[in-house]
């Protein structure tokens, strides 16, 4: 990762955006806890993926997603100054051999449908068998993390598809039973606030043999997509209307 900061330290008009996703195979949990993981998946969207299949043997994929300028940035004479040339190499404008590879990156016409199915989607499903997983968006503000993450009504972003295809799993697997937890937090300033409770302030974080977790933290059993939805957008403070 650090040998690719190299975009990051020149004048980017076409910010890049990176999807750093993880996937751990080491340990399978129970069904139960397998559903906290995906919630998990879910919590940390807020802020985004790899899988142990044919197309991909690594825990950790990396990759980019391009925004287009924006209407402002184009009246200013912005300039793109990075491009997706082919599938993994992120190329410069200015300077042909300055390049970088990532295990995939996608151009300023890609949807965030298709960044889901490529990305994402494999962590979902993996963890709905038990592994688990995380996705995160890294970026420079107002290079896209939101708009990929949240998404609006017309181009859904990665949390609303990941809870949906959560659910879809649940209503395709009627032999095995799931509990679907969802927690919401914000580490600001290296604090930990539970968004779910505003109670919960400072929160510690805490490790024990089943891994990882922030004590106290309060976590809701939901029911259905709209619910968990629901609960993501309470923790913003914003009118759930504007989620669906
Ligand atoms: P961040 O959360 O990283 O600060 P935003 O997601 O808010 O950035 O994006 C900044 C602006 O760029 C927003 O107006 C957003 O709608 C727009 N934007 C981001 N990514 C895209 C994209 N892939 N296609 C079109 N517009 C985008
Ligand atoms: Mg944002």
């Amino acid at each position: 990762m650090a040998s690719k900061q190299g975009p990051k330290s020149r004048k980017l008009s076409s910010d890049l955006q990176s999807s750093i996703s993880s996937h751990s195979n080491a340990k399978k949990y129970s069904a139960r806890q397998n559903v906290e993981s995906s919630l998990e998946v879910q919590s940390s969207l807020e802020s985004s993926v790899s899988v142990d299949t044919e197309r991909s043997k690594e825990n950790v994929t990396v990759t980019v997603r391009f925004r287009p300028l924006s209407q402002k940035e184009i009246r200013q004479g912005e300039e793109i100054a990075w491009y997706a040339d082919g599938e993994t190499i992120v190329r410069s404008e200015y300077n042909q051999t300055v390049a970088y590879a990532y295990d995939r990156v996608f151009g300023p016409t890609t949807t965030t449908h298709h960044v889901y199915d490529v990305a994402a989607q494999d962590v979902v499903t993996g963890a709905m068998e038990g592994i688990n997983g995380t996705i995160f968006a890294y970026g420079v503000t107002s290079s896209g993390k939101t708009h990929t993450m949240h998404g609006d009504q017309r181009s859904p972003g990665i949390i609303p598809l990941a809870v949906k295809d959560a659910f879809s799993v649940i209503q395709e697997t009627p032999s095995r039973e799931f509990l679907l937890r969802v927690s919401y937090l914000e580490i600001y300033n290296e604090v930990v606030n539970d968004l779910l409770n505003p109670v919960g302030q400072n929160l510690r974080i805490r490790e024990d043999l089943q891994g990882t977790y922030v004590e106290g933290i309060k976590e809701e059993v939901v029911l259905s997509p709209a619910h968990a939805l629901s609960l993501i957008a309470a923790g913003e403070g914003r009118d759930i209307s504007l989620v669906f």
